[in-house]
């Protein structure tokens, strides 16, 4: 197996993050979103692990689920070597240290009543016993790292551009010498031709400091440059996660292969060979899946099979994963026809 030597840095197993919906005059609970139903990966040290889908298919709601920014509904969370899927929040917080986010839109994140300076430094407050001397040293050398000029430092977010407001809270979340790094849609709300810089400077960050991402994007270009692999998510699932050069050159899971047939390939010699997938219809609501595969409603390879049992999430080739009958062995359907196999504790066993 794929990386089998290797140690996750996270792991994640059997992850559900549902809300609940209230409704009626005693906002009695009628339903749940299930944003997050059932993921499961690892996050190895060193690597960019990207997280991609369309957008509400519950990629950023599985990014602050890692994080422990929500309580999860269900499922477990490992943190170099801790368990902290169900640690109550105060309990969470010498842990912070270690994990961190940058966050989409860096015009909202940061607060525009405090200095830079005061916006990288409060971290260190919160966390560390260093003096104000020391602080505003680190403070200086977080904004040289991230490439923002220290004369800057006492001026509020507002007097700076898109791109250098998220250096601004890149630099934050480096305050704390973190180790792994939520790096949800960073270059989402930025100009087209500020984006390059900012995954740059991520990619060196991470050479520099032995940084771990977790990067979720919907744009599958800037992925494909920066993840070593890529897990591809739909309605609340990873319904594929496979090796970035394995998994742009051959998608295996109908979903993939569909949204992968969308982005365009500057070099014509390896431009893809099949057409452009138009998928059908909408998502389905995440409150009301459908039966089955979660994809059946849209797939063009849709069986029977598949409006009735939810496929397994399983290893199909060396590092490569992914839920779909196509590739599961007809007595294994079978047997989880018959309701026998027993998910969970095959997906906790498994590097994934
Ligand atoms: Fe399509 Fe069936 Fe595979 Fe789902 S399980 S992706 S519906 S072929």
């Amino acid at each position: 197996m794929l990386d089998a030597a290797r140690k996750p840095l996270v792991s994640v197993r059997d992850l559900k993050m549902h809300f609940p919906i209230y409704a009626g005059l005693f906002r009695r609970r009628v339903g749940e979103v299930k944003a997050v139903d059932g993921v499961s990966f690892d996050v190895f040290e060193g690597e960019t692990l990207g997280l991609v889908g369309e957008s509400g298919c519950g990629k950023s709601t599985c990014g602050r689920a890692v994080l422990r920014l929500y309580d999860i509904t269900d499922g477990s969370i490992t943190i170099e070597g801790r368990e902290i899927g169900q640690t109550p929040q105060p309990d969470l917080r010498p842990m912070r240290p270690t994990m961190q986010m940058v966050f989409q839109d860096p015009q909202a994140s940061l607060n525009p009543r405090m200095t830079v300076e005061d916006i990288i430094k409060e971290p260190l407050d919160e966390h560390t016993t260093l003096t104000d001397a020391e602080k505003r040293e680190k403070v200086g050398e977080l904004m040289d790292a991230v490439g923002l000029n220290r004369k800057f430092a006492k001026r509020y977010p507002h007097a700076f551009s898109g791109g250098q407001r998220q250096r601004i809270g890149i630099a934050r979340a480096l305050a704390l010498n973190p180790k792994f790094i939520v790096c949800d849609e960073p270059i989402a709300a930025l100009d087209v031709s500020i984006q390059a810089q900012v995954v740059n400077l991520l990619e060196d960050l991470q050479e520099q400091f032995g940084l771990t991402y977790l990067f979720i994007s919907h744009d599958l270009s800037m992925v494909r440059h920066i993840a070593t692999r890529v897990a591809v998510m739909y309605l609340g699932k990873v319904v594929e996660l496979a090796p970035r050069e394995g998994l742009y050159a051959d998608p295996l899971h109908p979903y993939t292969n569909a949204l992968l047939s969308a982005v365009p390939e500057p070099d014509p010699s390896l431009a893809r060979k099949s057409e452009r997938i138009i998928l059908q219809g909408d998502v389905p609501s995440p409150s009301n899946p459908p039966k089955g595969c979660n994809f059946c409603t849209r797939c063009p390879s849709v069986m029977d099979i598949c409006k009735e049992v939810e496929p397994d999430y399983r290893e199909v080739k060396p590092g490569r994963f992914v839920a779909c009958h196509l590739f599961n062995e007809i007595n294994d359907t079978a047997s989880q026809m018959a309701g026998t196999e027993d998910k969970k504790s095959t997906n906790k066993e498994k590097t994934l």
